[in-house]
């Protein structure tokens, strides 16, 4: 009986614990997460009116929302990541799929990449001309072969075999890029070069996802038209793993928009899967690393989702289309620095 007092503080002390170990203060890991963006650059503020505003946001939102929504019932990475990349992809003001750039030559063509956290597996297609939904030929490529990355006629011939969804290059087509193409075409008759080069709104963009889904699983997607005007076949980091794509389970996914070759040299997404690894980083320091220590500034973007739910989404240009949302409630799109909900 003497005992008694001593238990009792025993258990108040217990009790105090565990409500410490539950204290809101200290977040919860998310079951799942996911970023995506639709492309970096030159978005200037003052050009663009409220209703064009609020119309990137409604389709970032829509995009995001539909991704949440697939791991929210349990859906892999994979498949959150390819289904808003295909949603982006047929909105034609992203560039990619549906409104991509032209290249110089006045035609489309087309790169996007995929890779799976759990397996490093990956697939990539780089030159497509005629193939809707471009990322999920990269996966096709992922599932169906032993390979990586397939280009041009080779990865048309593949989109053959395997009866994936075509349409004439002109469906690409959208009076905003003819426009943006003509502007840089004109800009090198007058002899602009290098960096002075359109960097106005419509050169470039690209879109992206990355996710965490409930079952620990990290993947990556990316797709994208390239930059206005490009010539020769000219390939950026987009379908590049390590560049502008990544996923490793151990570390985090990323999907980057920008100048690819930058990216490419920079070994951009590895190099932020990386620091994660090699130097304990969070995902937010590695990506304000590889954004503002690699790149040099107005070169792009990304967004990088960490293998705890840590969301970064980082950019040194003046806007970059982005979204974010995860498991603990959290859904937000922004364009410049301001994130509305
Ligand atoms: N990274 C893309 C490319 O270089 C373009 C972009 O994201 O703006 O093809």
């Amino acid at each position: 009986m003497r005992q008694l007092p001593f238990l009792l503080l025993v258990a108040l002390l217990a009790a105090a614990l565990t409500a410490c170990a539950s204290s809101p203060s200290r977040p919860a890991r998310p079951s799942f997460a996911i970023a995506i963006h639709g492309g970096a650059g030159v978005i200037d503020k003052a050009t663009t009116t409220p209703e064009e505003r609020d119309a990137y946001l409604a389709s970032l939102r829509s995009a995001l929302a539909a991704g949440r929504d697939e791991l929210a019932r349990g859906g892999t990475a994979m498949d959150a990541c390819e289904k808003v990349v295909r949603i982006l992809e047929d909105d034609p003001s992203f560039n990619a799929g549906k409104g991509a750039v032209f290249t110089e030559a006045g035609t489309h063509e087309l790169d996007a990449s995929i890779m799976d956290g759990a397996t490093l597996k990956a697939g990539a297609v780089a030159g497509v001309r005629t193939v809707r939904n471009p990322i999920s030929l990269a996966r096709l490529v992922m599932e169906r072969t032993r390979h990586i990355l397939l280009i041009a006629d080779g990865a048309e011939q593949f989109a053959t075999e395997m009866a994936v969804e075509r349409v004439g290059n002109s469906w690409f087509d959208t009076p905003k890029r003819r426009e943006a193409l003509e502007k840089e075409l004109e800009q090198r008759r007058r002899g602009v070069t290098g960096d002075d080069i359109a960097r106005h709104q419509d050169y470039r963009g690209t879109v992206g996802a990355v996710a965490l889904d409930t079952h620990g699983n990290l993947a990556a997607a990316t797709s994208t038209g390239g930059m206005t005007a490009k010539k020769w076949g000219r390939v950026g980091d987009s379908p590049i793993i390590g560049a502008g794509t990544y996923a490793n389970n151990k570390t985090c996914a990323v999907s980057g928009t920008g100048t690819g070759e930058q990216f490419i040299r920079h070994t951009i997404a590895k190099s932020i899967a990386a620091a994660i690894e090699y130097r304990g980083m969070t995902a937010h320091q590695a990506a304000h690393h590889a954004v503002h220590g690699l790149l040099d500034p107005d070169d792009g973007g990304v967004i990088v989702v960490s293998h705890t739910g840590e969301i970064a989404m980082i950019f040194n240009t003046i806007g970059m289309y982005r979204g974010a949302a995860d498991s603990s409630g959290r859904f937000e799109v922004g364009i410049w620095e301001e994130v509305t909900k």
